[in-house]
């Protein structure tokens, strides 16, 4: 298995072989993914080395010395932190291979088809039907919600229900769903911030390959779960320095306007940036535990403070700018590309963060899963659990 000095020794033959001055970006990226250095844990073949997880950071930190380019995580995070770990878990072989490479190198983009008009929270309650034609594949008629990069999106997660027959839980399956079938139509919906980063997805007729199908059929819940635990993580588990991300933003804006200063905002600025601190070294040491793509409950935790920091930190930057925390920068129907939360006026970063606490299961769901998985507390009582889905009231 590769040690540190194996990897090192593997990156500077990879920037040896592909000089960063001379060499293309995508063959630059695709040529890393070969030589299993985009995400080492992964398996041999697949852009890792079966390393240990941790040792990203050693990788990561030569090739950014070395000025080599990076596969813009922030336009594809829906790709790498949930597609990529269900696609590794539950994909056939032939699936690895074929979604993998491009996936990892922004080649293609992904989105998730999960949340419906009615079902968010209770996701297992989604109506979108997938039903098998004579050649068994399927055909798929439905409606998603809140789809993140659906405007930009070549393929898509999706679950849909199979068997309405049976109890919720048991009747979804796992599909990924080719975005450019002539069946589906993407909508913008406007958000709080005036962008449109999500869509509202029509699927009229969608035909989906038995061969695209991930998991079992009727075990869709299963494979959703692994997503749905890789998002936490990545929404709320993502690597930042000291001081960086929100509070390095509140900490600049302090630095920067001592005559804004007062020594309420003072107090609470310091209890926030220990809370930043608290977070970002428990967040370091859930990824240091996480074996190959399978976190647990925790993440939702690290979800949990991730979204209440953002919005404490962003709340608190308003009130510290004061009259100019009130001005806006851009009511535009506009599609963030390129532009990250930093780059924004106070405003913008007050507006976006209350999404935080929704996105990737709410605030409220997730301390439901912190108190019945982490804690063994008693669960919520669930009185639909053994009824079939077609009765239940909808
Ligand atoms: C910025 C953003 C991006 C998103 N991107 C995507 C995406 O790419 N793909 C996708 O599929 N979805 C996406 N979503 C949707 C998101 O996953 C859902 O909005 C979320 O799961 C909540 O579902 P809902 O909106 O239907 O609210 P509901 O489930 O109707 O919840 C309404 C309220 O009831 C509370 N509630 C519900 N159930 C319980 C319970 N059991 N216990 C206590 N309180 C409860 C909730 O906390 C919430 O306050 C996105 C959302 C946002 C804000």
């Amino acid at each position: 298995m590769s040690d540190a000095a194996d990897l090192r020794r593997r990156t500077a033959a990879l920037l040896a072989a592909h000089p960063v001055a001379t060499t293309d970006r995508l063959d630059f990226l695709r040529a890393r993914f070969d030589a299993g250095l985009a995400w080492v844990h992964f398996p041999e073949g697949l852009g890792g080395l079966g390393a240990p997880r941790a040792l990203q950071a050693v990788v990561d930190a030569e090739l950014t010395a070395a000025g080599a380019p990076d596969n813009d995580p922030g336009r594809i995070g829906i790709g790498l932190g949930m597609a990529a770990p269900t696609v590794l878990r539950y994909g056939t072989e032939e699936q690895r291979r074929r979604f993998l490479r491009p996936l990892w190198t922004g080649e293609e983009v992904w989105c998730q088809l999960f949340s419906e008009p009615g079902a968010g929270s209770d996701l297992a309650g989604l109506a979108t039907r997938a039903v098998r034609d004579d050649g068994g594949d399927w055909v798929v008629d439905g409606q998603k919600v809140w789809t993140s990069s659906a405007h930009l999106a070549r393929w898509a997660i999706l679950v849909a229900r199979t068997d309405p027959t049976v109890p919720k839980h048991r009747g979804m399956t796992y599909f990924v769903c080719d975005m450019t079938d002539p069946g589906v139509e993407v909508r913008p919906l406007r958000q709080i911030t005036g962008e449109a980063e999500f869509n509202e997805v029509f699927l009229t007729g969608v035909k989906i390959p038995d061969a695209h199908r991930l998991g079992e059929v009727g075990d869709g819940w299963r494979v959703a779960q692994t997503t749905l635990m890789n998002e936490r993580v990545a929404i709320g588990g993502a690597r930042t320095p000291r001081e960086g991300g929100m509070v390095g933003v509140a900490a600049a804006a302090w630095r920067a306007h001592p005559e804004l200063r007062t020594h309420d905002l003072h107090q609470r600025l310091l209890k926030l940036w220990v809370d930043a601190e608290v977070a970002r070294l428990t967040g370091e040491r859930l990824r240091q535990q996480l074996t190959q793509g399978q976190p647990g409950p925790e993440g939702s935790g690290m979800k949990l403070a991730f979204a209440r920091l953002a919005q404490q930190l962003s709340g608190w930057e308003v009130e510290f700018r004061g009259e100019d925390g009130l001005t806006y920068d851009d009511w535009t129907l506009r599609r963030p590309e390129g532009v990250d939360f930093t780059g924004r006026v106070a405003g913008y970063r007050y507006l976006r963060a209350k999404g935080n606490s929704i996105e990737g299961g709410t605030s409220e769901v997730l301390l439901n899963i912190v108190a019945e998985r982490v804690l063994g507390l008693p669960p919520e009582p669930r009185t639909d659990k053994d009824v079939a889905w077609k009765d239940l009231p909808r």
